[in-house]
């Protein structure tokens, strides 16, 4: 009997190389009941309205995207899939289909020439059903002349639900399409349109130097009633696309399917890739997992042995047994591995190393061990001390390149010695704290400070220890450096007033910034990851030869911190060994500094007077009335669908003018010359996190949200109730921006 607590159960009796129904079913059930709990808690909690959904009748609610997740199975294999043939795309007939909704929108990549399957579509006999769902057929060749740049492509992606390809060209697809679609649900489905010759009945193969041949007999097209026998079954059917690993995923089912169906479909895509894809079959197979996009893999059969092969497994000898008892260390599997390799070459050769040698081994190396963890533990008593003096008597801190050295040494030591995982303001940290010291650079234009740079200041107080503000340019001292010293928490001000650093150019400011770096032996040097922190502390890492950390949203000790990647779709915790961290912090991140209430002293900094080939010359400035976009508290964006730049300045301008707002744009708006430049948003424009972001006729491009999703309140405009900004945005309005904006702004205006 199976405790209901079993995280699987296996079928009793037969072959284990089967699926125990009951388990599919359970999993099923527990995992279309954890999304649907899940959906309902977001529903309940999140101050987001699903406005698009109350506009839609409930014919159309399982193309909701709240409600229809996807479920997949995850499948893991015990050795990697290599084989070429297996890593084709492929699909799986299920009985459930994916695609049911009649509103789908199929994209169908045929071989050329297009024209001939466009015909087959439009044919009398092609069922009608079908070609009311193809909305495109496209050739290869006109596939890869139209979407060459990765927008077009995006454009492609968004605008159909299911890509099918001809079988014959669909290997070609993957470099053509890119990454966007193949790192997506959306990946081509193969289907066979080709004319399939027979003689006496019976399929021929090709000759394959011919099929490499373009001729017009390559392209030849079944008939219209084989063809849309071919694409009903691809929508009918589960894309497979192995990787060339030991893991994949494939899309089995919905939220809003029954937990019958889910196993139905389960059980499809099993026996298919057990039968067709899997090298060996089931005995190459894990593990086979259900899981939503959020939720947890639910097991629904486990491998009880590891390997595939009996051989895979090395038997364990007496020799092995004594070599690891006697050494006692992490070598255990060269140990074997020597051991086995000495059993290959047994045919009466005595082994390399006689026993006495493997002994001796072992008991230097934990003689040498012990001896390191003396020399850790003596270092770290050191650094306490020196610590302790330092606090005592900071005139002292000027310290000789002995000192440095020991210092470092000391916060490599205690480093080894914190759990780097634990959180860096528990009561250990407290004491490495003090053997930190930051240099936060602030950046000036004309005297004034900019509010901007603070964040480099919240997070060097976040690491702890003592931290000097640093900047630089035409009589500073008497300017910004006066506002900088009030700001709370900073120990020093270290200022240079020289004209040649006044415009923050790389080229002479990095050799300055190094120089007072290395006299004041900060272990930490943190700016802001705007223009000027972006194009000068990469040179600073590069001139103090250590690795720059970019764009960090947190910070977990001293040496880990926080990063988002791939345009805030992952994010990376890295730890960083350099003797000195050079680090660019996302400002949106680090805020709350106070700018009144303290009283550092202003201390001069040195100045190399370093040679620079670089002359700054001039610069236009775009001068404007409202609040700078990476500050404003109010942010009123435009996109693409503003369709011109008198249309953006028509409908975006007025907007924000009367929610006394700054104005953002995204790339397609600015890249067709809607909006500045600087007034980008996005991950290669600015970030910001307002208040309010509203937006118009943007569509919500992981790129895009990668700059803004961090605002307070998000309001998004837009035709397209799909557009992927809705599933950030917490209001919502589905409709012409050219009559909604104008709207709005006139009502906004009413109630001024
Ligand atoms: C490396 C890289 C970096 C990038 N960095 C950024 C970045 O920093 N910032 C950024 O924004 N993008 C960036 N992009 C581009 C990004 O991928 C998108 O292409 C871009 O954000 C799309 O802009 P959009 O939403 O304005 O245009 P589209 O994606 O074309 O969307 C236009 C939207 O307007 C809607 N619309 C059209 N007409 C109307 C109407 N009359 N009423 C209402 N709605 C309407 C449409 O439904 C559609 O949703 C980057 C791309 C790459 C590859």
């Amino acid at each position: 009997m199976v405790s209901s607590n079993a995280v699987t159960t296996k079928v009793t009796s037969g072959s284990p190389y089967q699926l125990d129904q009951n388990q599919v079913s359970r999993a099923s059930s527990a995992l279309l009941r954890h999304i649907k709990t899940q959906q309902v808690d977001k529903e309940k909690t999140a101050t987001k309205k699903t406005l698009i959904g109350d506009n839609d009748d409930d014919s159309d609610a399982e193309d909701i995207p709240l409600n229809n997740e996807a479920v997949w199975l995850v499948l893991t294999t015990k050795k990697h899939v290599v084989d070429k043939n297996r890593l084709k795309p492929g699909k799986i007939t299920i009985p459930h289909s994916l695609n049911a909704s009649p509103s789908l929108s199929v994209c169908l990549i045929t071989a050329d020439p297009q024209r001939a399957v466009k015909n087959i579509v439009a044919d009398e006999s092609f069922p009608q059903h079908l070609t009311s769902r193809i909305d495109k057929v496209i050739g290869f060749s006109k596939l890869k002349s139209r979407y060459q740049s990765f927008e077009s492509r995006r454009q492609l992606f968004s605008e159909h639900d299911v890509f099918l390809a001809d079988d014959r060209i669909i290997m070609r697809l993957v470099k053509t399409l890119g990454k966007i679609f193949y790192k997506s649900s959306k990946r081509p489905i193969p289907v066979r349109i080709a004319e399939i010759e027979k003689v006496d009945g019976k399929k021929v193969k090709k000759d394959p130097k011919q099929r490499s041949k373009p001729n017009a007999e390559d392209s030849a097209f079944a008939s219209p009633a084989i063809v849309a026998k071919e694409i009903e079954k691809a929508l009918n059917s589960a894309a497979v696309q192995l990787a060339p690993a030991t893991t994949a995923a494939i899309r089995v089912g919905s939220s809003n399917f029954t937990p019958q169906q889910l196993s139905e479909n389960v059980e499809a895509v099993v026996k298919g890739l057990t039968d067709k894809f899997i090298t060996k079959g089931w005995k190459n197979v894990k593990a086979l997992h259900v899981k939503g996009a959020n939720t947890m893999a639910m097991p629904i059969w486990l491998a009880s042995e590891l390997w595939v092969e009996e051989g895979d497994v090395v038997e364990k000898t007496a020799d092995d047994d004594k070599a690891i008892e006697g050494a006692k260390n992490d070598k255990k599997r060269k140990q074997i591995e020597a051991g086995e390799g000495e059993k290959i070459s047994e045919g009466g050769k005595k082994s390399k190393k006689p026993k006495a040698a493997d002994d001796d081994e072992a008991a230097s190396l934990s003689a040498r061990k012990e001896k390191l963890q003396k020399q850790k533990a003596k270092a770290l008593q050191d650094g306490e001390e020196s610590g302790r003096k330092a606090a005592a008597t900071p005139a002292k801190a000027e310290a000789g390149s002995t000192k440095k050295k020991r210092k470092q040494s000391v916060l490599r030591a205690a480093r080894s010695q914190l759990n780097p995982s634990r959180a860096f303001n528990q009561p250990t940290a407290s004491a490495y704290a003090r053997l930190l010291s930051t240099l936060a650079l602030l950046e000036q234009r004309d005297g004034q400070l900019q509010n901007s740079s603070l964040s480099a200041i919240a997070a060097a107080q976040k690491l702890g220890g003592p931290v000097t503000a640093f900047l630089a340019g035409s009589g500073v001292k008497g300017t910004s450096a006066v506002e900088a010293a009030k700001i709370k928490g900073l120990d020093k001000v270290m200022a240079v007033d020289n004209d040649a650093y006044e415009k923050g150019l790389p080229e002479n400011y990095a050799p300055l910034l190094v120089e007072n770096i290395k006299k004041g032996e900060f272990t930490h040097v943190v700016g802001s990851h705007s223009a000027f922190g972006k194009s000068l502390l990469p040179r600073v890492a590069a001139l103090l030869d250590v690795q720059q950390v970019s764009d960090i949203t947190g910070i977990e000790s001293e040496d880990t911190f926080v990063r988002p990647i791939y345009a805030g779709n992952a994010i990376l915790t890295v730890q960083s060994s350099d003797s000195i961290k050079v680090i660019t912090v996302r400002g949106t991140a680090f805020q709350g500094t106070e700018t009144e209430g303290g009283s550092a002293e202003i201390v001069e900094g040195s100045d190399p007077k370093a040679p620079a080939q670089t002359e700054w010359v001039s610069e236009e400035l775009a001068k404007s009335e409202r609040p700078d976009l990476g500050v404003a508290s109010r942010v009123v964006s435009g996109g693409r669908g503003l369709k011109s730049k008198e249309e953006f300045d028509r409908v975006i301008v007025p907007l924000a003018d009367s929610l006394g707002a700054a104005i953002g744009a995204s790339r397609a708006a600015v890249d067709s010359g809607f909006a500045d430049n600087s007034l980008q948003v996005g991950q290669t424009g600015k970030n910001v996190a307002p208040q309010l972001y509203l937006c118009a006729g943007i569509s919500g491009a992981i790129q895009h949200l990668a700059g803004m999703k961090d605002s307070k309140v998000i309001a998004a405009i837009n035709k397209d109730p799909d557009a992927p900004i809705f599933q950030v945005a917490d209001v919502g309005l589905v409709g012409d921006l050219f009559e909604k904006v104008p709207e709005m702004t006139e009502k906004l205006k009413a109630q001024a």
